[in-house]
């Protein structure tokens, strides 16, 4: 078994996955980078870490996926200590909750919410049956200003994350007796590829001063988040939310 711990951040190719897989390189864990489609991208981020990495493919919707990219980890590692379910999408078209199809509703619903909850289930029982190796077992969970903010032309999006939330919960009560923390890092804002399409509108409200701190969110802004949670600095938390967004769930836009 490996002397370190072992994180496991799913979609950490590029975007917020790749800042915090770096984040918690920095702090001493083994990563598991992990990608969907885009493998380059995942070595160039494996390419910046210096300590142990494990490159591992899968689509985190498919089950079989989930179980081989697990069984992958601990025949390398043979413990994981941290997931970070941080793998999402968009809608694959961003249609006005009148005019959205089954289609898009099925693609989010899998990827931002069955996903995580499957990977929960599977991470967790290996970590109850592994529990006396590992020290401070954690699962964090990607949500989304988005769990508590409408938008009417992502309204699966807004379902799928206020799901998280919900997850959250129910994996932290589930859990605790095993000493298993769960968290939920919300982030508002964040440059990244699926923010592309947005950017001049943030670029405006940020220009307008709308957000309290006003600049966008950088990656490394959701790494630092996950990995004070990841750490264990915080023992008597479960089932919280940590805010990354500058302040903006607390403004009127
Ligand atoms: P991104 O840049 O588009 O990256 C998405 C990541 O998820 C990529 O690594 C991608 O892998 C992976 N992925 C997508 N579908 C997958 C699947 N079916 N199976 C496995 N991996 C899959 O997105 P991001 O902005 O970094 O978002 C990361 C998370 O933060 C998401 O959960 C998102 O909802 C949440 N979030 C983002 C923002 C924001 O402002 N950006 C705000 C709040 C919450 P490939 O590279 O291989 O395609």
């Amino acid at each position: 078994m490996l002397n370190q711990p072992v994180a496991w951040v799913t979609g950490s190719s590029r975007g917020i996955g790749q800042g915090i897989a770096w984040e918690l390189a920095e702090r001493g864990f083994a990563v598991v980078v992990h990608y969907h489609r885009q493998a380059q991208a995942a070595q160039e981020t494996a390419a910046r870490m210096t300590g142990p990495v494990l490159l591992c493919q899968g689509d985190v919707t498919l089950a079989t996926d989930r179980a081989q990219m697990l069984g992958q980890i601990l025949e390398k590692w043979g413990r994981i200590d941290v997931l970070v379910n941080n793998a999402g999408i968009a809608p694959p078209e961003r249609l006005d909750v009148l005019e959205t199809t089954e289609a898009n509703w099925d693609a989010v619903l899998a990827t931002n919410l069955k996903g995580p909850f499957f990977l929960t289930q599977a991470v967790a029982q290996t970590m109850i049956e592994r529990r006396t190796t590992i020290a401070e077992p954690a699962i964090i969970n990607i949500g989304s200003i988005s769990a508590t903010t409408a938008s009417t032309n992502r309204g699966e999006y807004c379902i799928a994350k206020a799901g998280v939330a919900m997850l959250t919960q129910l994996w932290a009560v589930r859990l605790a007796p095993h000493g298993i923390r769960v968290h939920e890092v919300r982030p508002g804002i964040i440059a990244t590829d699926m923010t592309a399409a947005v950017k001049p509108k943030y670029d405006q409200l940020l220009a307008a001063g709308r957000f309290p701190i006003s600049r966008w969110g950088e990656p490394r802004d959701v790494g630092r988040a996950v990995a004070l949670l990841a750490s264990g600095a915080l023992p008597y938390s479960t089932g919280d939310v940590l805010h990354v967004d500058g302040g903006f769930h607390i403004t009127q836009l």
